[in-house]
């Protein structure tokens, strides 16, 4: 059952400059990404991958063509509605984009104050999801004061507080080293797993892609070149 559709997707910015040309940074896109997916979408900088990213949670509009989002037509949507639908999308980064001046406990709680939950359910969510990233101990600290693998598992605990049906992973890992990388990847595969979360990993990392994913896209000039089971796109013929 797939949970992201796009079909014959294009996202064209306008020239910069009088007389410049347009860039098409996604171009005729169709994916489907199955529900409890670990999804790849692997390729170069520039390939349109943020951008692929920023269509798929509504925080831009397509040119053309048609995203379906949890049976939700996104391209067809007021504003006032795409809210409930990003409100279904979790979203870690490559720079964490932690609040620095908040605690640890308080990044994590911080969407769900946005989406009026009690103290008390919010103390009880925050709690559950330090435990489950292995922070609890590190409730009180701040951002600085921890790793780039403890911030990004603050970052996880946070995109998962409103219990998203989907995680999208922005090269979560791409400020990482190895060991910390692997450290990362073996928690969303728990994520994956053990909350039945679709995830969809954006990376440049071949490695990132034959950890954690099962399927993939590659995209080249926005364009998606290939796609299929991690297994067939990658071994030889
Ligand atoms: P990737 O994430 O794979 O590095 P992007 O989606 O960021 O690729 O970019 C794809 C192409 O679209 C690039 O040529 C980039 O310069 C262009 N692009 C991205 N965002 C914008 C924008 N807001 N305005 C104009 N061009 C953009
Ligand atoms: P800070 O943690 O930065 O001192 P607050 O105490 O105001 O800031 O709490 C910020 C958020 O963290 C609040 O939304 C609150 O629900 C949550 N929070 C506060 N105390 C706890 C706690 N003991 N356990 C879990 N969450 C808490």
């Amino acid at each position: 059952m797939p949970i992201v559709t796009l079909t014959n997707v294009t996202k064209a910015y306008p020239p910069a400059d009088r007389g410049g040309e347009e860039v098409v940074a996604v171009d005729d896109v169709s994916l489907d990404i199955d529900k409890g997916d670990v999804f790849g979408i692997i390729g170069y900088s520039g390939a349109g991958k943020s951008t692929l990213v920023r269509l798929i949670n509504a925080l831009e509009p397509a040119t053309s063509g048609e995203i379906v989002v949890d049976g939700v037509d996104v391209t067809r949507l007021p504003e006032k509605k795409l809210r409930a639908v990003r409100g279904g999308i979790g979203m870690i980064f490559q720079q964490f984009n932690l609040f620095s001046a908040k605690s640890v406990r308080a990044n994590i709680a911080y969407p769900l104050k946005l989406a009026g939950w009690s103290r008390a359910d919010t103390d009880a969510r925050v709690a559950e999801l330090l435990e489950f990233v292995g922070l609890s101990d590190k409730a009180r600290a701040f951002p600085e004061q921890l790793s780039g693998g403890q911030k990004q598992r603050v970052g996880i605990a946070r995109a998962l507080a409103t219990r998203p049906a989907i995680l999208l992973a922005d090269e979560a890992t791409s400020a990482l080293d190895p060991q910390t990388t692997h450290e990362v990847l073996a928690l969303l595969r728990r994520v994956n797993e053990e909350q039945g979360v679709t995830i969809v990993v954006i990376t440049h990392e071949m490695d990132v892609i034959q950890t954690l994913a099962t399927r993939v896209a590659v995209m080249e000039k926005g364009r998606v070149v290939e796609q299929g089971d991690v297994f067939d796109v990658f071994s030889a013929p």
